[in-house]
């Protein structure tokens, strides 16, 4: 069973007040220290138990891969129980950095390119072994000085669905609103479209106004059990009317929500499948498509589609009025784009 940090805290120094969980927290996201004995805010002795039998981070670097392009860095991180896990870093546009993190060791949604889904679920992580990627980033980059130095973006891309370990994501998302400068529109859910949890967000006063990507791959619900064979019958119907639901129920600029959609060759990158994606795109409160080249995972006989089927695939889109875009690949030579995190090189 998981020890979280705080109860690790209580069972060491015993009941404390609110406030002290408060300094705990912003010690824990203050970059310059990296101890518990450098926390001057706490009591002597508390810093000296803390020391003693709290580790400082949930996670510890076991291996780091950095990019040809020095654009992207992937970590294989450890929890304390000893369990490997992928978290990696990417550039962004703005001259600053994105942070993919994982939410789980594995995931049990089995999409059939994905490394990930290969590995099936080994178990959910704990909002600290979560919230602690940013730190465990920030630190990384604090001993890079010739690096920009400041972390703006997190997504929810890498290991496992973030859906399925709700709880836990919604308390490390709750960490870092308190705790970073991270502001809401700047932390992305992407979600494979688990309906029930979905459902349950839209009625929760406490989920976070953060962005929302919901992982499609195919608007053709046939095609797309094939690619994602968790999808449950009459997804897409039930997606375009979630979708409204969450238009009128949390709807604004900042719960801005987005189509994913993996290319691969040959196998959802038709001209009949845009037309099909485009005309789905209409019946759906999704205003966005950001179409993504698929990387290739060892073992998986998928390859990415060519880039005129790639252009075809978007001018089709932009014909119907569609807003679409393509994420640029970073990281693929080092297995860390995305749908390539399966510790096969740790
Ligand atoms: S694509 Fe995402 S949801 Fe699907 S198996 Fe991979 S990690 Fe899980």
């Amino acid at each position: 069973m998981y020890k979280s940090r705080a109860e690790h805290i209580v069972e060491v120094v015993g009941d404390i007040p609110r406030f002290r969980f408060d300094q705990i927290h912003k010690a824990l996201f203050d970059v310059s220290l990296n101890s518990w004995n450098q926390v001057s805010t706490l009591p002597l002795n508390m810093r000296e138990s803390l020391e003693q039998e709290v580790p400082w981070m949930s996670v510890v670097l076991v291996q780091m891969f950095e990019s040809a392009q020095k654009d992207t860095y992937k970590a294989v991180l450890k929890t304390l129980d000893g369990k490997n896990f992928e978290s990696v870093l990417m550039a962004n546009r703005r001259g600053q950095w994105t942070i993919c993190v994982s939410s789980q060791i594995g995931c049990a949604m089995k999409c059939t390119f994905c490394a990930t889904g290969t590995l099936g679920l080994k178990r959910s992580m704990h909002s600290d072994e979560i919230s602690d990627q940013y730190r465990f980033w920030n630190t990384f980059l604090k001993s890079k000085p010739e690096l920009p130095q400041r972390i703006s973006n997190v997504v929810f891309m890498g290991m496992g669905e973030p859906l399925a370990n709700y709880e836990n994501v919604k308390k490390a998302i709750h960490t870092w609103l308190k705790y970073t400068d991270l502001g809401p529109t700047k932390i992305m859910v992407s979600t494979v479209g688990i309906l029930s949890q979905m459902q349950k967000l839209l009625s929760d006063p406490d989920w976070p106004p953060v962005r929302i990507a919901i992982s499609l791959h195919s608007a053709n619900q046939k095609k797309r059990e094939e690619i994602v064979p968790t999808t449950v019958p009459d997804f897409l119907k039930r997606l375009a009317v979630w979708s409204h639901d969450y238009q009128s129920t949390l709807g604004n600029r900042t719960h801005h929500l987005t189509f994913e959609y993996t290319l691969i060759s040959h196998v959802n990158d038709t001209p009949e499948l845009a037309r099909e994606l485009a005309s789905y795109i209409i019946k759906t409160a999704v205003s966005k498509v950001n179409v993504i080249p698929y990387n290739p995972v060892h073992g998986k006989d998928f390859t990415r589609a060519e880039r005129s089927r790639i252009d075809t695939f978007k001018e089709i889109l932009c014909t119907y009025g569609v807003n679409v875009t393509e994420r640029k690949t970073m990281g693929d030579d080092i297995d860390a784009a995305c749908g390539q995190l399966a510790l096969s090189s740790s």
